[in-house]
């Protein structure tokens, strides 16, 4: 068995003092949310703070607020359980619900928390191993060495973003809201990340994310589509994120988000911009889903081969969008129907 280390565990009651408690013990200080991939990562060494700020018990972490009119508030404290059974998430952002319905297993939803999700950290094949199996191969530059193994000539990590709802945030338009030592400030869900697969997030290690901020749903439709080798509980190879709006059967407005496919979510704008103006017809959809295939360029260091997840970006662009059109899974399934 891998035994966690010995560290220091402070117990905040409000935003306030976590902000207080982090901002005094500097770098040997972590955030802890619901625990479900940080202390597995720190089992493996991977992280080795000396002390943990818990947030579990903030309770003004917790909750979604907010009207359909006005928009909602997320509450970074919120377990994924409950957002994914949210009426009012379920009902005006079906993507969202899908995404955090779909992380790990069910007991991993209860712990886990939509602010943990969003800030998760980015996965390797040589990186999310145990410390033994690391130092055999001689450890990588995301902690304890000076090479990417993924591509050793590389300046640069390589590392995998594999949050299930950071691309869906990010294609509903959303703001997330960081609090830290010099204040507050909202900023859009894009901002909040880098591609870099070791500094994979743009926000201060002492800022705390407290909110995810969704627009008012004015009629957008969402869809959230994730390859994994299991169905039952595994982290995304890909995520596709698609959201739009339309105006009668036309499309005004649309975001499509692959998630898993670079060390940052990654807006597939072309194939966004090329939906503006048209209706969701078959056609259109197989258009847009080559156009979004072209930014997705996987790596190979997660499950499955990269040319197999670049491929099935056009596929699960292509359903998701027909969900949201309200069309078969596919124009062959169309087809048999009719
Ligand atoms: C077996 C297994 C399978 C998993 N499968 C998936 C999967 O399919 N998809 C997926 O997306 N994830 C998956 N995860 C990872 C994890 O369970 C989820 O990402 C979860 O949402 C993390 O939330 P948490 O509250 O537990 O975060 P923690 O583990 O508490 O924290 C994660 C990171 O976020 C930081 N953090 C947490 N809250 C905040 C905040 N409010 N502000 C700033 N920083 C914060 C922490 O400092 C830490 O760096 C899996 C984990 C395991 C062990
Ligand atoms: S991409 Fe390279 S540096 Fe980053 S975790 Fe993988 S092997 Fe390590």
């Amino acid at each position: 068995m891998i035994r966690l280390p010995a560290f220091e565990y402070l117990t905040p009651r409000t935003v306030g003092d976590a902000v207080k408690y982090l901002a005094d013990r500097g770098a040997d200080a972590m955030l802890v949310a619901g625990g479900t991939d940080l202390y597995p990562n720190m089992k493996r060494r991977q992280f080795e703070p000396k002390i943990l700020v818990g947030v579990g018990g903030v309770a003004e972490l917790r909750g979604v607020r907010g009207s359909a009119r006005d928009g909602f508030t997320v509450g970074a404290g919120t377990t994924l359980s409950t957002v994914a059974r949210h009426p009012e998430i379920v009902r005006h952002y079906p993507g969202l619900a899908t995404a955090a319905g779909l992380v790990s297993s069910p007991q991993l939803r209860n712990m886990g928390t939509i602010g943990g999700n969003l800030c998760v950290d980015t996965r390797c094949n040589y990186y999310n191993q145990s410390f033994a199996w690391r130092k055999a191969i001689g450890f990588c530059m995301k902690k304890d060495g000076d090479i990417c193994l993924v591509a050793p000539g590389s300046p640069r990590c390589w590392a995998v973003s594999s949050s299930d709802t950071a691309p869906v945030a990010w294609s509903l338009g959303a703001n997330v809201r960081l609090v830290g030592p010099a204040g507050e400030r909202v900023i859009p869900t894009e901002a909040l990340y880098r591609d870099d697969g070791i500094q994979y997030l743009a926000k201060q290690p002492n800022e705390i994310l407290t909110e995810l901020i969704l627009p008012p749903p004015e009629g957008r439709r969402s869809a959230y589509m994730k390859l994994r080798r299991r169905g039952s509980f595994d982290f995304p190879v890909l995520g596709v994120a698609v959201s739009v709006r339309l105006d009668g059967d036309t499309v005004r407005e649309a975001r499509i988000v692959l998630g898993a496919v670079a060390s940052t979510p990654r807006e597939a704008t072309k194939a966004s911009a090329s939906l503006v103006g048209q209706r969701l017809t078959s056609a259109v959809i197989d258009a847009t889903a080559e156009l979004a295939a072209g930014p997705s360029k996987p790596l190979d260091n997660t499950d499955f081969t990269h040319p197999y997840r670049k491929k099935m970006t056009r596929v699960f662009v292509a359903r998701a969008l027909r969900r949201i059109a309200g069309l078969a899974a596919s124009a062959r399934v169309e087809e048999e129907v009719t």
